[in-house]
């Protein structure tokens, strides 16, 4: 007889720290149904179209179900299966063939998306020797950066927002990545909390905003040193947290007398007026939280200082350490709580430190176009749509003697680069952990691969053994291994939680230790453990040691090119959505959004077909004429092929100021780009 079996897993995106939490059923080895969890407190039964369009990627004629070797020339995409063995020769064999410093690993989200991937992958990279980089460094790390030489990276809860917060400012956050937030908004708008939404774009978070504002891309930090002057100069800092919590004070309220409203408005597009009335909402309606966007706001020429200037905008004002105060939900940022075990930690390094290429992506781009890497693991990324400069890139790939991609479907770099491409397994294969800022889920394993996919454990695990790396993996499965991530977290007996505890629990745990307002007690992440206004640090690596806001350098094109979420991608994953047909569906073709009066100039109608294009690259779309972005800026969706042609990867922070805070790389490219937009011929 033939059982249907209910489980309850989890989305296999990574939006975090969003997850949501999904129930499924299965038949016959066969998925039957995925709807989202009534039951998980995060989600609370909500899945967006990227979650529920995730059931589409079963019994899919596109799938990757083979190993499949190139025949022909890089780039032809012609392919023929070979067997698991096959491919693990040519992999041992180039290894071999080569030194361990000139083997790299880039992951992507595709390598976690069972929560666990990410630190075989760090085991798998330092046993051997190989190079590895903090893939953050596309993504959020240039905010973290920022926040982390104020010292700030810690947030407060959505809970905490929902309940407390008097004032939100949505600063640069998206829905598009953080759904789970717009319930607690619309709780906190029936509690009387005002919300403004400040971006270069309308987007889902509008509609969650009493107030828009509008502003330049590049121009946060102006418009936060601003409503740092109007503080000071209207006394309404809060002098005790100063004194107590604050380093560096004196310096910065000198610094910012300089940077008035009517400075921040030439800059930021914004009413002087208004920014005056903003920070006297933000400093006097208090509590008062920043929920600050994840990435597409720090993607540019200076990409750290917004995070920066920011960040000392609740210090001012005593915010942090307050219900509904401080920094709210931010991706890539977590609230005070006990997390996964650190299980690399018996792991000795055995990549030279002189031999390593930092997680710089200006230094990586030049290490790959310097051939320095003949052996290129590609796990879950698609590196010609997430890497800037995207032409520059593939010159750097074709040096290499071998590229290895694992994914679910074919993707741009492996059609275009690759030698070698794995196939790999869903969620609902593997088994996987996934955390939110307060609890951590378990994800079973429901369902026997499709065809002859393997998990990302199991083939570097294979060819771990056949590379004799030692201590690769010390447990006896992956059970064991997830038990090893959750030793942390203690049960009401003392005992570590364990897979086993967490079924008989559902598979939810709410982390030991959570807070659900960060810093109550002070204690930043600073040396000086307190809010450093001055940052020796930064001084010491040549950066400005106080929030700073400089300006871009004139560019020979006239209109600045941004990208970004929407609710209906997710990068560039599943083939861009084309392999999802529900994601076919809702993302046909590239957009550009274009502000009417910059669409007018250039004869280009709404719908036209249209050419991006500047002196790295080009790449073809259709026009979206729309008011909902700001004049000069045109505005697109991440993820589609050709993008990054146009991207710059010059440095936003240089090399030796890379590592100045713990664990968040300084190393994001800049991704500008200043273009021009015609008609197609
Ligand atoms: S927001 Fe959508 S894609 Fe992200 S975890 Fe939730 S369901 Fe998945």
């Amino acid at each position: 007889m033939i059982v249907k079996r209910q489980i309850t897993t989890m989305c296999p995106m990574n939006c975090t720290p969003t997850q949501c939490g999904m129930t499924v059923e299965v038949e016959d080895n066969r998925l039957v149904s995925l709807k989202g969890d009534q039951n998980n407190p995060d989600s609370r039964g909500f899945l967006c179209i990227r979650g529920r369009a995730s059931q589409e990627i079963f019994a899919n004629p596109k799938r990757l179900l083979h190993p499949l070797r190139r025949v022909g020339e890089r780039g032809e995409n012609r392919w023929e299966p070979c067997s698991w063995d096959d491919a693990y020769t040519m992999i041992v064999d180039a290894i071999k063939q080569t030194q361990p410093e000139r083997v790299g690993l880039w992951r992507g989200h595709g390598g976690s998306t069972t929560g666990v991937g990410s630190n075989l992958i760090s085991r798998f990279g330092s046993t051997g020797g190989y190079q590895q980089w903090i893939s953050a460094i596309v993504c959020w790390a240039m905010g973290g950066y920022g926040l982390g030489l104020t010292g700030a990276l810690k947030t407060s809860t959505k809970y905490d927002m929902a309940a407390n917060s008097r004032t939100i400012l949505l600063w640069g956050a998206t829905l598009a990545s953080q759904p789970d937030l717009a319930p607690h908004l619309i709780e906190a708008r029936k509690h009387g909390a005002y919300i403004v939404h400040i971006d270069t774009r309308r987007s889902e978070a509008s509609r969650h905003a009493d107030e828009v504002l509008l502003l330049q891309p590049g121009s946060d930090a102006a418009l936060a040193l601003a409503m740092a002057h109007v503080i000071l100069q209207e006394g309404l800092h809060d002098q005790a947290f100063i004194e107590q919590q604050t380093l560096g004070f004196e310096q910065f309220a000198d610094h910012v007398q300089q940077y008035t409203p009517e400075w921040a408005s030439e800059i930021t597009g914004i009413d002087a007026e208004r920014i005056r009335d903003l920070t006297r909402r933000y400093a006097t309606q208090t509590p008062a939280m920043i929920v600050l966007g994840g990435s597409s706001m720090f993607k540019h020429q200076h990409g750290w200082e917004p995070a920066r200037a920011i960040s000392c905008l609740p210090a001012l004002i005593g915010q942090y350490g307050v219900a509904g105060g401080g920094l709210g939900q931010r991706h890539g940022a977590s609230p005070e709580s006990s997390g996964y075990a650190n299980v690399l930690s018996d792991i000795t390094e055995q990549l030279p430190r002189g031999a390593a290429i930092p997680s710089h992506m200006t230094a990586i781009s030049e290490a790959f176009s310097a051939g320095r890497i003949d052996v290129l693991f590609l796990l879950g990324s698609n590196i010609l749509s997430s890497f800037s400069d995207a032409n520059e890139i593939e010159r750097g790939l074709a040096k290499m003697k071998l590229i290895v991609a694992y994914d679910l479907f074919m993707n741009e770099s492996a059609r275009r680069s690759a030698d070698l491409v794995l196939p790999a397994t869903a969620w609902l294969e593997d088994i996987g952990l996934k955390q939110t800022g307060t609890h951590i889920y378990l994800m079973e394993r429901a369902l026997t691969p499709e065809g002859e996919c393997r998990t990302l454990s199991t083939i570097l695990r294979d060819l771990a053994e056949r590379l004799d790396l030692a201590n690769f993996f010390p447990w006896q499965d992956d059970e064991a291994y997830i038990n090893a991530l959750l030793a942390t977290q203690k049960t009401e007996t003392g005992e570590p939680l364990t897979v086993a505890e967490l079924r008989k629990r559902g598979g939810y745990w709410q982390k030991n230790g959570l807070a659900h307002v960060a810093y109550r007690k002070g204690n930043f992440q600073t040396p000086s453990r307190k809010i450093e206004f001055w940052s020796e640090r930064a001084h010491q690596a040549g950066l400005s040691p106080l929030p700073s806001y400089t300006a871009p350098q004139g560019e020979a094109y006239p209109l600045r090119f941004c990208q970004g979420r929407t609710l209906t991608a997710f990068h560039s994953f599943f083939d861009e959505g084309q392999a999802l047909p529900t994601l076919a569906k809702a993302n046909t073709e590239p957009l550009l959004w274009i502000h009417p009066r910059d669409a007018q100039k250039r004869n280009i109608a709404n719908g036209a077909a249209i050419v991006i294009a500047n002196e790295r690259g080009q790449f073809e779309a259709k026009a979206h004429v729309t008011d909902d972005v700001v004049q000069g800026v045109v505005w697109m969706r991440d993820g589609w092929s050709g993008i990054n042609r146009v991207t710059s990867s010059s440095q936003i922070i240089p090399l030796v100021a890379n590592d100045i805070v713990p664990g968040i790389p300084g190393g994001q490219a800049t991704y500008d780009a200043w273009v021009e937009v015609q008609q197609m011929q």
